[in-house]
Order: C-alpha cells, then sequence, then structure tokens
C-alpha cells in the first residue's frame, strides 16, 4: 500500500513512520488517562532517531503503537506503508512479527534464559517456518554484526548486562524487520556497556539501513543520532537535529564539534502541529513572567513572543479607577526581574484601594 497519497505533514513514501494527530486515551476504572494528545511525528527511512522526555510524557504509549502492541484512540498512524487502525487483530499479529522489532529495558523480558544466544535468534524464524540452514546462517549474521559471535552458544547468565541487551537488538532483528522500536534499552546499563549498545544500533543501521528509533533518558544521546525529539504531555515538542557539514560551520552560529574534518551541529527546533500549535518552553515563560496569553509580533525575520501587556498588576475586578494602562513588554530575564518588583509595589500600593479580594486573581 502506498502512503503517497497522504498529503497531511508533507509525508511520503520515504517516510516509515507516520502519526498524525494521534490520541491514546487509557480508561482505569471511572478515570481517564490522556497519554497521547495529538502527536505528529515523521520518521524517515534508515534514520537513527531518539525519543526523550520525562516520566510519563507518553513515550512508552508511542512506541506500543508503533509497535503494534496497543491501539491508539484516534488519529492516524501508518508504519511501513501499513494503516495501524485499519488492521484487524490477525493482521496486526503478523505486522508485530515482521515489520517491526522490539527491545525493552528488561533484558529478561527480550529473552529466553535457558536458551543459548543464538537458539534465541534462531526461535523467532522456526516460528516463523524458516529452514534450519538459513535460520542459523542469519542468526550467526546478526551476532557477528552486534559484536557477540564469540558468545553464541553462551546462555543468559553467563554473559552482562550489555552482552544480553545486544542479543535481545540481534532477536528482535531475527524476522528482518525494517523498524526496530527499543524502549530504554541502556536504562539499566553504565555509561561505557550503553556505548557498546548504541555502537550495535549504529552498526545496524550502516549495514542495512535499518531504521531505528531509541526511547532513551541517556544525555549523551544526540551524539549517537541523527534526530532527537523531545515529547512533553503526549505531543512532540521541539527537535534537534544534527547537521553534518565539512569544512565550513554553521550559517548562524549554533553549538558544534569538529571531529576530524567533519563538523557536526546540533540545531533545536521547536515542532509546529498541523494546525500551527507549538509549546513554548516552561522556563522561558517563567522567566518572563507569561501566563495565560501573550502578544506576538512579526519581526524582521521571526517572530516575537512578549508577555500580554498591562495583565500583570492584580488589580481587583470592576474597579475600574485601579486599572493601569501599562506596557510592559519584555525581552530579557533581567528586565522580568525589575517587573516582578514593579508588580510588588504596585500590590502594595492598591491594596488599601481595593474593594473585592483581587490577591492573587491570577
Ligand atoms: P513514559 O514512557 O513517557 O514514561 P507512558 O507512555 O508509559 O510514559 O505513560 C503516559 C501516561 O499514560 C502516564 O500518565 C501513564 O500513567 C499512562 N499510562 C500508560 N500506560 C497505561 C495503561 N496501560 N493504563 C493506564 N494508564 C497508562
Ligand atoms: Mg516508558
Amino acid at each position: 500500500m502506498s502512503i503517497a497519497t497522504n498529503e497531511f505533514l508533507g509525508a511520503t513514501d520515504e517516510h516509515i513512520v507516520v502519526c498524525d494527530n494521534l490520541v491514546k486515551i487509557y480508561k482505569v476504572a471511572e478515570l481517564e488517562v490522556v497519554a497521547l494528545q495529538g502527536l505528529d511525528l515523521l520518521v524517515e527511512r534508515g534514520e537513527v532517531m531518539a525519543i526523550v522526555g520525562s516520566s510519563g510524557s507518553g513515550k512508552s504509549t508511542l512506541l506500543n503503537i508503533l509497535g503494534g502492541l496497543d491501539r491508539p484512540s484516534a488519529g492516524k498512524v501508518i508504519v511501513d506503508g501499513q494503516d495501524l487502525l485499519k488492521l484487524n487483530d490477525f493482521t496486526l499479529n503478523k505486522y508485530r512479527r515482521n515489520r517491526v522489532g522490539f527491545v525493552w529495558q528488561q533484558t529478561a523480558r527480550n529473552l529466553i534464559p535457558y536458551l543459548t544466544a543464538i537458539e534465541n535468534i534462531e526461535l523467532p524464524q522456526m516460528i516463523a517456518g524458516k529452514l534450519a540452514k538459513e535460520r542459523r546462517r542469519w542468526a550467526e549474521e546478526l551476532l557477528e554484526v552486534v559484536e557477540l559471535s564469540e558468545r553464541k552458544e553462551h546462555r543468559l547468565e553467563q554473559m552482562s548486562g550489555g552482552e544480553q541487551q545486544r542479543v535481545a537488538i540481534a532477536v528482535s532483528l531475527a524476522n528482518h524487520p525494517s523498524l526496530l522500536l527499543a524502549d530504554e534499552p541502556t536504562g539499566e546499563v553504565d555509561t561505557v556497556t550503553a556505548s557498546t549498545i548504541f555502537s550495535a544500533f549504529r552498526n545496524l543501521n550502516e549495514r542495512y539501513g535499518l531504521t531505528i528509533m531509541i526511547v532513551t533518558h541517556d544525555p549523551g544521546i544526540a551524539g549517537q543520532v541523527d534526530r532527537v525529539v523531545a515529547i512533553r504531555d503526549g505531543r512532540t515538542s521541539t527537535e534537534t537535529v544534527r547537521q553534518v557539514d565539512s569544512g565550513a560551520a554553521g550559517d548562524d552560529g549554533e553549538e558544534g564539534a569538529g571531529h576530524g574534518g567533519v563538523f557536526a551541529a546540533y540545531k533545536e527546533y521547536v515542532v509546529l502541529d498541523s494546525t500551527g500549535r507549538l509549546q513554548l518552553p516552561r522556563e522561558y515563560l517563567e522567566q518572563l513572567g507569561i501566563h495565560d496569553r501573550a502578544q506576538l509580533e512579526l519581526v524582521e525575520g521571526g517572530i516575537l513572543v512578549k508577555p500580554a501587556a498591562g495583565r500583570l498588576a492584580p488589580v481587583a475586578a470592576g474597579n475600574g479607577e485601579g486599572d493601569l494602562d501599562l506596557d510592559l513588554s519584555l525581552e530579557a530575564g533581567r528586565e522580568a526581574d525589575t517587573l516582578q518588583r514593579v508588580r510588588r509595589g504596585l500590590t502594595g500600593l492598591f491594596k488599601g484601594r481595593r474593594t473585592g479580594g483581587g490577591r492573587g486573581a491570577r
């Protein structure tokens, strides 16, 4: 099935993952939890990308939906040309076995303890009806790519956490999926071990052009992937894209580091959804004292977001005489402090004139 007809978000056949306004609501007893609230995401074929975000932001929910382990409540999700909302249970099961590979944080969930590394990789192939010779050949190749050929006859307890996780990655690829999903694969290992796991991901990407999506808390992730997408409250909020230039540095002085003549730079972007909404960083809003509304101004080459004018002094409602017409637009943090002082001063000034309990109105 082709997705070329889908024009939303600029999605094309080049995109292996297309999420459009994806919603997932969990119902627990009488309570509804909105885990994804209109998430948009495009992932290109052959991309290695990471998903970051605080606990409860919806990362695992997204991965489970992409892996066919859970169904969305609304929206659109297309993976490798398959519209996951349209698959019945039988075809979703087939999708899960053949189109996607899944790696979890707990290695025990990925592997069968009484089988050797190579047997673990052969098992899913056996279930899929592959011939013994072909199973073994592919299992050996995968062990070589994750750099564990010498561990092939070892069982779970004879391997370190990092080695188990790399076997798990090989197992997830047993049936030749086009997308690998990893939910905090380095969550239980140290930094050195984590780098061997990331290196296995990169080898697989380079060798097979495999698309890989990694959910992680690892702060060093940006250096390991092409793109980092941050999720906040069930939506994509920002993304950091790696740009490699040989020779000249980036065009507007962004951060970067040289590696043997190749200049890798990272740029952070705010993500706009299909209706033009974006999330502003909370720390910026706090710094400028922006709460429930802001002013937008079109300036040369950009859009300026400023605190709403005249909304700062908590003057008692309905007391016309107390209203102040002040333009307290701010553009810098230092001025925000001044503003806090001005605001406190004004509050004191108007205290005696208040007719109602206007304090703390915001
Ligand atoms: P993350 O992986 O980013 O920590 P999750 O996707 O696991 O976040 O969870 C997102 C939200 O959905 C959280 O509020 C979580 O409590 C809720 N949630 C996740 N799974 C379930 C479930 N099976 N039943 C009810 N609520 C859930
Ligand atoms: Mg999670």
